[in-house]
């Protein structure tokens, strides 16, 4: 049997683990998990090259859990994150993955933290500790995080924390680490100095990649809308008002996302079916005959269940969940365009799976085009228009009955026939109503609203000011920088976010304060940007302009830059005294923010 056909149980995973699996839903090991799980297990390091959203989480949780020893209360596992929001994710996965091993404690600490709190929860001798560099490094400085029961350290997303300006706190955490411990290297990219610590840390590694090439299928076109996890589901109900559709397959993750979606839908009043690979095989094929037949229109599927799915009339396939790899993927769009129809293939991703989705178009050498999620206006625009269209059927029979009650509830109500009208409309529409709430993009409108600056563009000040710390990572030190495109370019700030996101391949959770001059505009990034990073930067166009980044403290402006400054329409002052476009760092979370990790800030050494 090939890895990749293994189940978690051939894998030799423990009945706990077996158990929590079954309980989260999960069908079947990722291509990261199958090839990670057993070397993990078998003792083996590991050189992973993988981002998030494949599953890298579980692989190597589940099998470093697997020798863990629930009664031993000392740290036996240790993984680095450059986060502390992806610390709790990773916490928070190890406790769901450990839900049935008694006495197990996995312990999240990160900068900005409360020390005393962390002092407390470490006594206790969790099992697991999942922590930013800087934030442990302290702990073990301090002797309040010992490392002599420790058999396994995880570095996650080893090239964000590079980008972070970490690398030194992870070498000293490696010169630390006790001998015959294992070590799993997990980067989404392996620049060198990340190869460098690989080749002087990892004993014997086994490497793992789970990059391949695919190739799509030309008669699909292929889209997808960045949503958050949050809006989801309102965003595809939208989509799914919008498109003519008929056969509509869409993917999730697990057994347990599949029930639910379809209840869900079905709540809103779609006709849909889950298929999955816990349902027999009569309620299976139910499901795929009757969505063959037109009887029903939408199956929410897991990639086991839909596996050599054969029907025409799918067309669409909407990932709902991105898939793990470029191969699900593949499999998953195929569905649709079948015989020779077309089909559209819409991809839903969060902002953290944006380079999966580039990975996906690189392996397929197909471009995925953005698309937004339809506005109420466009919603409503489409259940009139189909209200509209059911209305007409109903013109050409006996409406005599009917004309003679709307004149008498007219005569009752003391009211004409627009407002009658409207009145019986707005009954009718209430199950599925005609205008939609505006989506709740929870932090980002706010945030929007900030960024768009619509307060005017301001001139070229004297002093471009200092950067200001991101709310959410203090202790990642910023430095602010200026970059050749500015208001009157017609930019905005979600153009120099994604531009500088996707071209820094820059998690936009880093990307601090911007200011919108006319000209130009300052962006606050982490001070421990690679050089390289920058100088691709500099190349980088947006609104037809080269960004030619630099610093802001290095004033050499060009000519263009320095001319006299637009007149602002509405004149006046600034009131808020802070400018114009801006936008603050991220504050998604409040709370809790004494004493930020003590980082010494530095710039990573560039390998020649
Ligand atoms: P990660 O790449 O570790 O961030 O995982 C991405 C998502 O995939 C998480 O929501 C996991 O719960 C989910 N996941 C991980 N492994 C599996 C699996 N084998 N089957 C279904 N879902 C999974």
């Amino acid at each position: 049997m090939s890895s990749s056909e293994k189940t978690f149980s051939d894998l030799g995973l423990s009945e706990s683990l077996l158990r929590s699996l079954d309980d989260l839903g999960y069908e079947k090991p990722t291509p990261i998990q199958s090839a990670s799980i057993e070397p993990l297990m078998a003792g083996k390091d590991i050189l992973g090259q993988a981002q998030t959203g494949t599953g890298k989480t579980g692989a190597f949780a589940l099998p470093l859990l697997n020798s863990c020893n629930p009664k031993l209360n000392a740290p036996q596992i240790l993984v680095l994150a450059p986060t502390r929001e992806l610390a709790v994710q990773v916490a928070e996965a190890f406790n769901s993955y450990a839900k049935h091993m008694k006495g197990f404690h996995v312990l999240p600490i990160y900068g900005g933290q409360s020390m005393g709190q962390q002092l407390q929860h470490l006594k206790r001798g969790p099992q697991v500790i999942v922590g930013t560099p800087g934030r442990v490094m302290d702990h073990m400085r301090r002797g309040t995080l010992k490392l002599d029961s420790l058999k396994a350290l995880v570095l996650d997303e080893a090239d964000e924390m590079l980008k972070m300006g970490f690398i030194d706190d992870i070498e000293w955490v490696l010169d630390h680490k006790p001998a015959g411990s294992q070590l799993a290297l997990f980067s989404a990219t392996m620049p060198e100095q990340i190869k460098r610590v690989a080749s002087k840390h990892l004993n014997d590694p086994t490497y793992i990649s789970i990059a391949a090439s695919h190739t799509t299928v030309e008669s699909i076109e292929q889209c997808f809308v960045q949503v958050s996890q949050h809006n989801k589901l309102e965003a595809l109900v939208r989509v799914l008002e919008v498109e003519n559709t008929e056969g509509i397959i869409i993917f999730v993750r697990t057994r347990n996302s599949c029930v639910e979606l379809a209840e869900k839908l079905e709540a809103r009043g779609y006709a849909s079916s889950p298929l999955h690979g816990d349902m027999n095989q009569q309620a299976r094929e139910r499901a795929v005959d009757q969505l063959k037949k037109g009887k029903l229109d939408i199956i929410i599927a897991t990639d086991v269940a839909a596996r050599g799915l054969d029907v025409e009339r799918i067309g669409h396939v909407i990932n709902y969940d991105i898939p793990y790899d470029t191969e699900a993927y593949v499999h998953r769009i195929g569905r649709t365009g079948r015989a020779g129809r077309q089909g559209m293939a819409i991809l839903f991703v969060t902002h953290r799976e944006m380079r999966m989705l580039r990975t996906i178009e690189r392996a397929t050498n197909s471009r995925i085009a953005p698309m937004s999620v339809p506005s109420p206006e466009i919603v409503a625009e489409k259940r009139l228009s189909r209200l509209g269209e059911q209305v007409a059927k109903t013109l050409s029979g006996d409406l005599d009955f009917m004309k003679e009650a709307v004149a008498e509830l007219c005569n009752q109500l003391e009211v004409d026939t627009d407002l009658l009208a409207a009145a019986l409309l707005h009954k009718v529409q209430e199950e599925r109503p005609l205008q939609l709430p505006a989506m709740q993009e929870r932090v980002r409108d706010g945030r929007d609203k900030r960024r768009d600056g619509r307060d005017g563009g301001r001139r070229m000040p004297q002093n471009m000011g200092t950067a200001e710390s991101l709310k959410d990572n203090p202790d990642v030190k910023m430095c602010r920088y200026l970059i050749e495109v500015g208001r009157d370019n017609k930019v905005g700030v979600g153009n120099i976010v994604g531009a500088i996101a996707n071209e820094a391949n820059i998690d936009s959770r880093y990307i601090g304060q911007i200011h919108l001059y006319d000209a130009v505009t300052t962006v606050d990034l982490p001070d421990s940007m690679p050089k390289e990073v920058l100088q691709h930067l500099k190349k980088v166009r947006v609104c037809g302009r080269q960004l030619n980044i630099r610093e802001a403290g290095e004033q050499a402006i060009t000519d263009n830059n320095s001319r006299p400054p637009r007149r602002r329409s509405g004149g006046g002052n600034d009131r808020r005294g802070n400018g114009g476009g801006e936008r603050r760092g991220n504050d998604r979370n409040r709370s809790n923010r004494s004493g930020g990790e003590q980082r010494r800030p530095r710039r990573p050494k560039q390998e020649s």
